[in-house]
């Protein structure tokens, strides 16, 4: 389960959110940290073991502290992890580690300062690199690194960021661009698209040939591969060329309180009513809608017949 905590940001990366005629959601709408342990306890209690926190950007909640440490503490959560820009983990590393939180992913689009500046915006490359070492030395590891490969921007860094596998026994992982919400970020992912076949073949022409490696778990979104003697691992996140949507098990729950069924379809469940209409017994009423939700997840996305999302954006579902 992907949990957003918030739809704001301290970036914006120019596939995510737009500079203006931005809205987000009140703060009264959000789901409180007891509100999110409700969700989570119901989530268990029908058989989900992985929680990721993600946002916008989840270091953003001033109460991030107070949910990893609730969220560590629930009997059956097997796995706790977080999807951040990392600009503030030098600060929030090691305490997020001590709070109960397993591993991080760190969203970084390329190693040339210049392109971050430009893709990611209103962030610089030493802030991110400083958080991906903070992260590392408090032991949120193994550290995946995400890159979202846009065509005019980083679609050449690629190389760069697969060499780090080389020496560095991290994950580095590139997405293919996803149209949400329908504005001009969608329109940039449509036309700026690279394929994750071309950004594969690319990084093999300048450093050799990937091995594929076997998936750990069926409803792993990443395809897994390794370069020649490298102690890290390449990943190839293709939901465009390569649709993984049969074995996707992921349930995502907005920061505004709702089961959205499917990253690029506008379905949902209000899950927010349920806990706030009635004052016992919501873990039993959450499990019973979340079940709900995951009968109705549609079996498959038609970003083929350009339908996806149009009611949210990336950074209001979480990614
Ligand atoms: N702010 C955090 C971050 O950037 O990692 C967490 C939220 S962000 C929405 C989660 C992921 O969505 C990031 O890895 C980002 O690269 C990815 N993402 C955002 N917009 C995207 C798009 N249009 N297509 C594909 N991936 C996208
Ligand atoms: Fe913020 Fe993450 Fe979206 Fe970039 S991808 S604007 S860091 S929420």
């Amino acid at each position: 389960m992907r949990i957003s905590l918030t739809d704001h940001c301290n970036l914006r990366c120019v596939y995510c959110m737009p500079l203006d005629d931005l809205h987000f959601a009140r703060k009264e709408e959000l789901l409180t940290a007891p509100e999110i342990e409700t969700v989570v306890r119901a989530a268990v209690s029908v058989g989900f073991r992985k929680f990721r926190l993600t946002g916008g950007e989840p270091t953003l909640r001033p109460d991030l502290l107070e949910i990893v440490g609730r969220l560590g503490e629930v009997e059956g959560v097997g796995d706790l992890a977080l999807t951040t820009n990392a600009l503030l983990m030098p600060k929030l590393a090691r305490p997020l580690k001590d709070a109960g939180l397993n591993r991080i992913n760190i969203h970084l689009d390329s190693l040339n300062p210049k392109t971050v500046e430009r893709q990611m915006r209103w962030g610089t490359f030493d802030q991110i690199w400083r958080g991906i070492m903070a992260a590392e030395e408090a032991g949120l590891v193994p550290i995946k690194l995400n890159a979202v490969v846009t065509a005019g921007y980083n679609e050449t860094d690629v190389v760069d960021l697969a060499r780090l596998t080389l020496d560095r026994d991290w994950h580095v992982r590139f997405i293919e661009l996803m149209p949400l919400g329908g504005g001009e970020c969608a329109t940039l992912s449509v036309q700026r698209y690279v394929s994750n076949i071309e950004t594969r073949r690319r990084i093999e022409a300048e450093i050799g040939p990937l091995t594929a490696l076997s998936s750990s778990y069926i409803s792993d979104e990443a395809r897994n591969f390794q370069l020649p003697n490298a102690r890290g691992v390449i990943g190839f996140i293709s939901p465009v060329s390569e649709p993984y949507c049969g074995t996707c098990n992921r349930m995502r729950l907005t920061a505004d309180g709702k089961f959205h069924l499917c990253l690029l379809n506008d379905d949902e469940l209000d899950v927010r009513k349920a806990l706030r209409d009635y004052s016992s017994d919501g873990i039993t009423r959450v499990a019973r809608i979340l079940e709900r939700a995951v009968a109705m997840k549609p079996t498959g996305h038609h970003l083929l017949d350009g339908r996806s999302t149009r009611e949210r954006s990336m950074f209001q579902i979480g990614g």
